[in-house]
């Protein structure tokens, strides 16, 4: 429990002089990332805490987790690669926010299989980096209108990125700054979120205008 507490309370910590840097108004919400996490025990400390927001990047593993603590008010974020296949799995599951829409097409295939109004961030591609997935910057803002007219199952809330991966703080910070610059395009059109931010760059990205952030591996290595 020691552990655990001590991890959070660091991590909260850093946020909170990150986000005084940027703007004191700023608040920032933290997804605790739980792949790394066979044992759901951790997860049962942080929400006696007060950690209630917690992000999966597969569905097989969300489901699990999701069931071990069934009846935790636990708000579950899925922030990885889905498959189309997978859709239903998930929309079973009623995530709280599925951050990982990339594409039009995934977008549609979500919509139809909905029951009912799903939360979800557009997920931006702002480093260009082949091995990452998500938009183009050029394209977000207009794919964002075409999501928001064409599926009204769909509620879009704001973006989602991944840092430049890099040790150049400058390209991270440039990569953060190119998504900030796109939600506040979309602002006025209901983009409330803009999740930016993991371990090894979350002051970076809140100092950039961030206001929720994924960090996993800096709470439990
Ligand atoms: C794994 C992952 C994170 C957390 O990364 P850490 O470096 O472990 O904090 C955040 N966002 C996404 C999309 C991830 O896949």
């Amino acid at each position: 429990m020691e552990k655990i507490r001590e991890r959070l309370e660091e991590v909260w910590e850093r946020i909170e002089r990150a986000r005084w840097r940027r703007d004191p108004h700023q608040i920032v919400q933290l997804v605790v990332v739980t792949k790394y996490l066979e044992d759901i025990a951790p997860l049962k400390e942080m929400l006696e805490l007060g950690q209630r927001a917690f992000g999966e990047n597969r569905v097989q593993e969300l489901e699990r987790k999701a069931k071990l603590l069934e009846n935790e008010p636990v708000e579950w974020h899925f922030i990885g690669n889905l498959q189309k296949n997978k859709i239903n799995k998930l929309l079973k599951l009623d995530p709280f926010l599925i951050q990982s829409i990339t594409s039009l097409e995934l977008a549609e295939a979500i919509d139809k299989r909905a029951q009912k109004p799903v939360s979800a961030l557009l997920e931006i591609n702002s480093s260009g980096e082949p091995t990452k997935h998500g938009c183009t910057p050029e394209e977000a803002v207009e794919l964002y209108h075409q999501i928001l007219e064409k599926c009204p199952n769909i509620r879009l809330k704001g973006v989602m990125t991944i840092g430049a991966h890099t040790d150049e703080v400058g390209k991270i910070r440039e990569s953060f700054r190119l998504t900030y610059s796109i939600f506040e395009k979309l602002k006025p059109v209901g983009a409330e979120i803009c999740s930016m931010g993991m371990s090894n760059d979350f002051e970076i990205a809140i100092e950039e205008g961030s206001n929720m952030v994924r960090i996993g591996s800096l709470l439990f290595r």
